[in-house]
């Protein structure tokens, strides 16, 4: 464990986008910055669904954290596990020892949640991390490995049929991606089954899929998802999930492959603080994004609900975590230099895109709507922009460049204790 440090000692829970605009911002300052995260990367989770569908991989979309802040004179980098908070010692329990801090911040993000059915987490895995990911990845790809041997029409059908749960962003973004694959890069490799015949269903309990986005986009998601054979689903709520398959209302569906893409909760630490906490566990925090009650601490990212200056509810996604993240940096150089605190947080939504397969996504920007082909540019540019490093840059644009002009995907990679064993 780091030394008691001289300077007032910042600790950051999370190395995500919250977490490390904050220990950006806080660079110059005069503090100890100490980021615990219980990975050593630094993960880009909106193109993880990428690594599930074999078009990048795993090292294209996260980057080390110590690569990231660690060479920041003032800031250390601690791989551990934190386990509990204490507010009154003001100390952090962590899988490598106890921690101190003056400051907290807690930037740990939010897990998946299943309407409170954790069992069906093991047949319907959620995308959150690599190791999530590749094991998405795995069960996709041997899917149609074993079906390819499979003998009975039923059980070869259940291997072809993929369910994915949840008609938000990363639902839609993966119904296509799934689709791509079996349509286009796997079309040929395969002497017994086509898989160009799997079924792929997005299920959304709500009325229509991608519900942030303006109707007509929605819409036009849904055509270009069934152009490219996807089976649209909505007011479909699953009532079931187990080794066979998926229950959509009363329909019994039969499938190998369940990916969960439906709602999220905040994990055990942040249900711990006290205070107000939403329905997904996430805590109420003050206009400055500390703790009510407890101004040394401060919670940015997914992990708070924020209602800002505005009135505006803060949206979970990587730009409100890293506009949250440089306002409480803003607030702690203020303190440290005993100047006016900054006026409170205010989130500026840059607007909303998702992907749905070649040439065609969706953008809203203020007024402006995109659809089609300049959609999918726009989408494909800023993500490329946003990722961290320009080796990942250039190795996503070469990947994409690839996979779009071949329809191949490069990392179609069996890996880990779920692949097949003789
Ligand atoms: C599949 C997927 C696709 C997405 N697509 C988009 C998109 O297209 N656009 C968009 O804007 N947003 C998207 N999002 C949302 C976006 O990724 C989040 O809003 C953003 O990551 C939140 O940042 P954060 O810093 O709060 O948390 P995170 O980025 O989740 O980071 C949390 C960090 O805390 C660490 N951690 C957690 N618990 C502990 C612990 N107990 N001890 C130590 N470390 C811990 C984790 O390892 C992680 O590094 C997507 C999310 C997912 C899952």
């Amino acid at each position: 464990m780091p030394d008691q440090p001289l300077r007032p000692r910042v600790v950051i829970l999370g190395a995500g986008f919250g977490g490390l605009s904050v220990a950006r911002g806080l660079a110059r300052e005069p503090v100890e910055v100490l980021v615990v995260d219980r990975r050593n990367h630094h993960l880009f989770q909106p193109l993880l669904y990428q690594v599930a569908t074999a078009a990048v991989s795993p090292a294209d979309v996260a980057w080390p954290v110590r690569q990231i802040v660690g060479r920041q004179p003032n800031t250390q980098v601690v791989m551990a596990d934190a386990t509990g908070i204490d507010l009154a010692r003001r100390v952090v329990a962590t899988s490598a020892g106890e921690i101190p801090y003056d400051t907290l911040v807690v930037a740990c993000g939010v897990s998946h949640s299943y309407w409170g059915q954790d069992g069906w987490a093991a047949h319907a895995p959620g995308l959150k991390t690599i190791d999530d990911a590749t094991h998405v990845r795995t069960r996709i790809l041997t899917a149609f490995e074993r079906a390819e041997v499979e003998e009975d029409v039923a059980a070869r059908r259940r291997l072809l049929t993929f369910v994915v749960v949840g008609g938000g962003p990363t639902g839609v973004e993966m119904a296509g991606a799934v689709a791509e694959v079996a349509r286009d890069a796997l079309a040929r490799d395969f002497k017994r089954i086509d898989p160009r015949s799997a079924r792929i269903i997005l299920a959304e309990a709500g009325p229509r899929i991608l519900p942030v986005f303006p109707e007509p986009l929605s819409a036009y998601a849904q055509r270009a998802l069934e152009r490219m054979g996807v089976e649209v689903l909505t007011g479909r709520r699953v009532t079931a999930v187990d080794a066979g398959g998926v229950r959509l209302d009363e329909e019994e569906i039969a499938a190998e492959v369940i990916i969960w893409g439906a709602g999220v909760a905040a994990p055990a630490l942040i249900r711990a603080l006290p205070g107000d906490h939403d329905r997904s566990g996430r805590v109420l925090v003050a206009p400055d994004l500390s703790l009510p009650g407890h101004p040394e601490v401060f919670v940015v990212g997914d992990a708070a609900q924020v209602v800002d200056a505005k009135g505006v509810a803060v949206p979970g996604v990587a730009p409100a975590a890293k506009q949250m993240g440089r306002h409480v940096a803003r607030v702690l150089a203020a303190r440290l230099a005993g100047s006016t605190a900054p006026p409170p947080f205010a989130y500026r939504h840059a607007g909303d895109l998702a992907t749905i397969g070649r040439n065609a996504a969706v953008v809203r920007i203020g007024r402006v709507s995109l659809t089609g082909f300049l959609a999918w540019l726009f989408w494909s540019l800023a993500h490329i922009y946003f990722l961290i490093g320009m080796r990942n840059r250039l190795l996503v644009a070469t990947h994409w460049a690839w996979i779009y002009l071949t329809r191949q995907r490069g990392a179609r990679l069996i890996t880990g204790e779920d692949a097949p064993r003789s």
